[in-house]
């Protein structure tokens, strides 16, 4: 071809895109420090299943399969795109391990793989244009990324095509059925109207993907960039555990302005491909409360990139190791406020954190840590929270529990029943750590009084700490009073060490995801953490609880967050729901992993709910319309907003709300 136009149109984009990427890389060194590169194999794993499987995007069949095509085809039509940029320097270059035979095999899978891509971008246009899925936003980027991609491939087919139809005797003619086909379109052509054809295809093709290149990081398709890099370095702790934070050394706790977050969140900014899937049973998007967490990222991507020219220099003061001059370069910007302005303050205060979002993000972006980097801010900076949560907090500071009940009548549920109690026992091979909802809220505590009395049955050797109990910390991190938190994480910690605790079971999935999951930061190692569902059906199973008749029924089972999607707990409570006589178990609509939540997560319990639909009255909806005369849930917070739709919307006739333990309790075989 012609080397020089070649090198000067290589050079060229080539130098755009450094110089685009450069300053997004700026960006991530402005933000702070993460470590996400333990444990290789594992993300490597990752990588292959989330990242080239397309685990998530494949979960929705249609538009799944279409990205699955798209990627794919691409993927292969790279290859040929890198040895068409060589043969511009040298019209017989050829990829190492593409010559001779690999090289034709790969002509039949180069030709096969712009067909699908062309296939996949024609239904991609028929859902963006003509049936138009509720998640996602038409934008004219969308289509024109489609298009360039639709050009991309017919280049290359129309490119090779010309090719063969002057030398049909190429030996990819023959492997590369779909171009030799579309050679019939230059029979009668002369041989130079052929050759220029195929020339300029050639550069079409070349250019086009060069251009290509250079826009993709400036709007939501970077992702075609970060999202493997995204899936490679997402997070590997379970995924309802917060990070704990550092408080030595800082004035100011939490995420106030862009820079305050880790890069990784930065790169959730990059990545979002806009495709809206967070949305769709996000609890607070749906009963229209302002927090939408596709909205919530891309906003916060539009303030990142309106303040790049200045904090890209503070990114590089950073990499310099002149961290003060950084600091007065970020002190000096001025900006809105990124809570407050950027996201609403309403929008930060709404999330539930039911995980779904991050949950069904196919680019594992990390939204919840987004919503509570900001509720430290406003929790332990600014002070700025709703007035309700003033009492939660003065609760959970002066009594250890979030109702602000006078922290004396933790143990007044046990009464003069013979519950026994880690103080006299000393020793118990379970530990039943009862959570304040259990120890305090009338409903609950009817709760905690059916799981010991199931315990009782089943012979377990078990026992509670009563007043040594504290708050598990739950609703202290989700509101973002994380040095509290770490403060009622270590006094428990520090209990369940005196009395050498090896098994805790709870009836609580906050408690549970708490103890399980966010106690080792604080030194809980080598202890079993059950959920009290699990348990039951483990006794259940071994013959331990014996179920006997009962009026037959049908029973809904609703899932909760912190029990089934952030710790996959989903056959435990229906496994001993099944194991009831006569019961028969309903689902409602949404259900398993796309569980939608009750409203009370998140701290939010505790707050109130006066934007939009309230979301227990959007669920107890969904309940009854399975017909079911009761739901039965296994956590306490679940149950009470459950309880009150019921009453809330005059289904007290028709629907009860039950826990779990409850439900087996009043089955119990006569002994
Ligand atoms: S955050 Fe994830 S799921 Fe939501 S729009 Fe962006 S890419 Fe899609
Ligand atoms: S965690 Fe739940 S409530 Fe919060 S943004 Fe995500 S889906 Fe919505």
């Amino acid at each position: 071809m012609n080397p020089a136009a070649m090198a000067v149109l290589l050079l060229l984009s080539l130098a755009f895109f450094a110089n685009t990427i450069a300053g997004r890389w700026w960006l991530l060194r402005a933000a702070q420090p993460e470590r996400r590169v333990d444990r290789p194999w594992r993300r490597l794993r990752g990588l292959l299943v989330l990242g080239f499987g397309q685990q998530r995007l494949l979960w929705e069949r249609g538009a799944g399969l279409m990205h699955a095509g798209i990627f794919a085809g691409f993927l292969v039509v790279s290859v040929r795109t890198v040895t068409l940029i060589g043969r511009g320097f040298d019209p017989e270059f050829q990829l190492p391990l593409l010559g001779a035979g690999a090289g034709l095999v790969y002509a039949t899978v180069k030709d096969l793989g712009a067909v699908i891509v062309l296939a996949a971008v024609a239904y991609g246009l028929w859902r963006r244009l003509v049936t138009r899925p509720a998640r996602l936003s038409l934008s004219a980027e969308g289509v024109l990324i489609l298009l360039w991609i639709a050009a991309l491939m017919a280049t290359d087919l129309l490119g090779d095509a010309a090719l063969f139809s002057l030398r049909p005797d190429h030996p990819e003619a023959a492997w590369a059925a779909v171009s030799r086909g579309l050679s019939a379109l230059y029979a009668g052509s002369t041989r130079d109207v052929a050759d220029a054809w195929w020339r300029a295809m050639f550069w079409s093709h070349c250019a086009l993907v060069l251009a290509f290149l250079n826009y993709l990081p400036h709007g939501k398709h970077f992702h075609v960039l970060t999202s493997l890099p995204a899936v490679y370095l997402r997070r590997l702790t379970p995924p309802a555990a917060a990070d704990p934070l550092e408080f030595e050394g800082r004035e100011t706790f939490g995420v106030g302005r862009i820079e305050e977050f880790s890069w990784r969140r930065i790169l959730d900014m990059y990545t979002c491909t806009e495709c809206g899937r967070c949305n769709v049973n996000c609890p607070t998007a749906v009963t229209g409360k302002p927090l939408a967490p596709k909205s919530l990222i891309c906003a916060e991507r539009d303030h990142l990139y309106a303040l790049a020219p200045a904090l890209e220099g503070v990114g590089k003061l950073r990499a310099q190791g002149r961290a003060a001059a950084a600091a007065a370069a970020a002190d000096a910007l001025s900006r809105p406020r990124l809570t407050g302005d950027v996201n609403s303050e309403d929008a930060i205060w709404a999330c539930t954190t039911c995980g779904w979002c991050q949950s069904a993000c196919p680019v594992v972006i990390e939204h919840v840590a987004h919503v509570v980097d900001q509720r430290r801010y406003l929790t332990m900076t600014e002070a700025r929270v709703p007035p309700e949560m003033h009492n939660a907090l003065r609760g959970l500071e002066n009594n250890s529990n979030p109702w602000n009940a006078s922290a004396g009548g933790r143990a007044d549920w046990i009464g003069d029943r013979p519950v026994p109690r880690m103080s006299d026992k000393g020793k118990a091979r379970y530990l039943f750590f009862v959570g304040c909802a259990g120890a305090f809220d009338a409903r609950n505590q009817d709760v905690v009084r059916a799981t010991c009395g199931l315990f009782d049955r089943a012979g377990l050797d078990y026992a509670v700490l009563g007043l040594e109990e504290g708050c598990c910390g739950d609703p202290s991190r989700r509101l973002g009073h994380e040095y509290l938190f770490a403060a009622q994480a270590r006094q428990n910690v520090e209990t369940f060490r005196r009395y050498g605790v090896e098994k805790i079971v709870t009836a609580c999935p906050h408690c549970y995801n708490t103890l399980r999951n966010e106690y080792p930061q604080f030194g809980l190692e080598g202890v079993e953490v059950l959920h009290h569902s699990e348990l039951l059906a483990r006794l259940l199973a071994d013959g331990r609880l014996r179920l006997g008749p009962g009026a037959s029924a049908t029973v809904a089972y609703h899932d909760s967050c912190y029990l089934g999607r952030h710790n996959g707990v989903y056959d435990a409570p229906r496994d001993a729901l099944r194991a009831v006589p006569g019961l028969a178990l309903a689902e409602p609509p949404r259900s398993r992993r796309e569980g939608f939540c009750c409203g009370a997560g998140g701290g939010r319990m505790f707050l109130e709910e006066r934007l939009g639909t309230r979301i227990n009255h959007a669920r107890i909806a969904e309940v009854a319309a399975t017909g079911a005369a009761a739901v039965c849930t296994a956590c306490p917070f679940c149950l009470t907003m459950l309880g009150d739709a019921i009453k809330e919307t005059d289904r007290a006739g028709s629907l009860t709300a039950f826990d779990l333990a409850e439900i087996i309790a009043r089955h119990l075989q006569d002994a």
